[in-house]
């Protein structure tokens, strides 16, 4: 693991979040390790502090005045709630439409015309969903100015098409499922997004 921020990856390790095993990314790709942002998101003082530094680096590249966080949901809900409270701002998030997959605001959310946004989440991989949640945003009339997430596993390279902040970089060593180690030893695979806790 190549984390660039100490800090946040100390956070990671005290609260467990940091996980050793084989696991099945979300690109189909196999790890031995994983951060769970979900586990540090459960402790709302560690939430608050992250959302905090996250705000810190948003005005870092010259977002001012934000109205409305939006945030894709799940993972997105509770670290966006907690950078709009540190920037002063509303925060809403957007699901995926159960039909057709695509994301949209539902719940009666709604924005003024041209107000000022940023989009966040917890982690950057490619950068879809972000990119998603600003489409959404100009859809409904905002002017999205910067994106942010607390972990970039994209390592700085997902375009958004806004600029991009993130709390930690990280570099996880993958494998292709046909040439992979941890299968080569037969190490039971799990896959931690979507894993049951009780289990
Ligand atoms: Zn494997």
């Amino acid at each position: 693991m190549n984390l660039k921020s100490e800090p946040v990856f100390n956070l990671f390790q005290e609260t467990g979040a940091y996980l050793r095993g084989h696991f099945r990314l979300t690109s189909g790709l196999h790890s031995h390790e994983y951060l769970q942002c979900a586990i540090v998101l459960q402790h709302p003082d560690h939430a608050q502090e992250l959302g905090a530094g996250l705000a810190a680096a948003l005005r870092g590249v010259g977002v001012a005045e934000v109205k409305v966080v939006a945030s894709p949901a799940l993972g997105g809900v509770i670290i966006g709630h907690e950078v709009a409270r540190a920037l002063g701002a509303r925060h809403i998030f957007t699901e995926r439409d159960p039909a057709t997959g695509k994301m949209i605001l539902r719940r009666g959310f709604k924005v003024d015309p041209g107000e000022t946004a940023v989009v966040v989440e917890d982690v950057v991989t490619t950068g879809g969903s972000t990119r998603d949640v600003v489409e959404v945003m100009r859809e409904a009339g905002a002017n999205v100015v910067a994106a942010g997430s607390i972990i970039d596993r994209s390592g700085g390279g997902a375009d958004v098409g806004v600029p991009r902040v993130s709390l930690a970089i990280l570099n996880v060593v993958t494998y292709p499922p046909d040439n992979c180690p941890l299968c080569q030893e037969g190490i039971p695979l799990t896959k931690p997004g979507s894993r049951p806790t009780a289990s």
